[in-house]
């Protein structure tokens, strides 16, 4: 007999392996909210690290107050559309990178999303970058950045992630929702499902054109087309028809595309000299 099955711990262990292993086969997530919150903590602490040593970070400081309260309040009408279901159980935090030529966005499990400056200059319109925002909002409120993580790394070595015991993971995690290494990318479904929702989440805004992610996908395919693929496609797939499906969704919902004022992204872009 085994004397590793006879201490607590390792009776306490071996429970919590044949528990996990009877929910595997579900497709499900078998993290709770509370562990996508410590895991979130885990890798936007990492990736604040990595892009402040290069000096890319904008902190959150006095330096750079009004580009925060611009884009503040252009992801607080998203979160507060009434839709998103983790609203009050995950901190929300976005935060932007300086990288002008970067034209990419991502989301950490527990709602910690990050902006690279290079969207922000790209677009024009303040209802595509919500879109953008939306759909970034959506992959953290449906969990689709911690199921696809549990896909590569397994449930056990992203236990030990989010409970800060695994760094060497921790940076490759940071860097795949980055873009900067490539592998992390997300299922075409959990794409189309973060397309459907960011309509959604528009149409309860009651202020921005509920198919505004359409805009952007629109812009990001004429790039690809001129042999430019932009870093978000690396991350982020671009299922069939993307386009037509956000417009026929908005169309289905029936709620508003008019366009809303550019005025808070024109400020963002303004204070960030975009
Ligand atoms: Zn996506």
């Amino acid at each position: 007999m085994n004397k590793f099955f006879f201490t607590p711990s390792g009776f306490v262990c071996f429970l919590a392996l044949f528990f996990l292993a009877s929910c595997s086969d579900n497709e499900g997530v078998i993290f709770s909210t509370q562990d996508d919150v410590n895991l979130g903590a885990q890798v936007a602490a990492e990736v604040d690290s990595t892009y402040r040593a290069e000096g890319k970070l904008l902190e959150r400081n006095s330096a750079n107050a009004k580009a925060y309260q611009h884009l503040d309040r252009i992801v607080d009408r998203v979160l507060n559309s009434g839709q998103v279901k983790y609203r009050t159980e995950f901190p929300w935090t976005v935060k932007i990178i300086r990288d002008d030529e970067n034209l990419n966005a991502f989301a950490a499990p527990g709602g910690y999303i990050y902006v690279f400056t290079g969207i922000i200059r790209y677009l024009e319109d303040e209802d595509h970058f919500a879109g953008v925002l939306a759909h970034e909002i959506a992959h953290a409120d449906k969990r689709h950045s911690v199921r696809q993580l549990q896909r590569d790394y397994g449930i056990s070595l992203l236990l030990s992630v989010a409970l800060g015991n695994n760094a060497g993971a921790l940076q490759q995690i940071a860097a795949q929702l980055a873009g900067t290494l490539a592998g992390l990318r997300f299922s075409r479904e959990a794409e189309t499902e973060a397309d459907d929702t960011s309509v959604i989440y528009l149409g309860g805004t009651n202020h921005y054109a509920c198919d505004g992610a359409a805009g952007f996908f629109m812009k990001l395919n004429a790039e690809a087309q001129q042999g430019n693929p932009p870093e978000f496609l690396s991350t982020h797939p671009n299922p069939e028809n993307r386009v037509e499906n956000i417009q026929q969704r908005a169309r289905e919902n029936g709620c508003s595309t008019t366009s809303a004022t550019d005025s808070d992204f024109n400020e963002l872009k303004k204070s960030l000299n975009l």
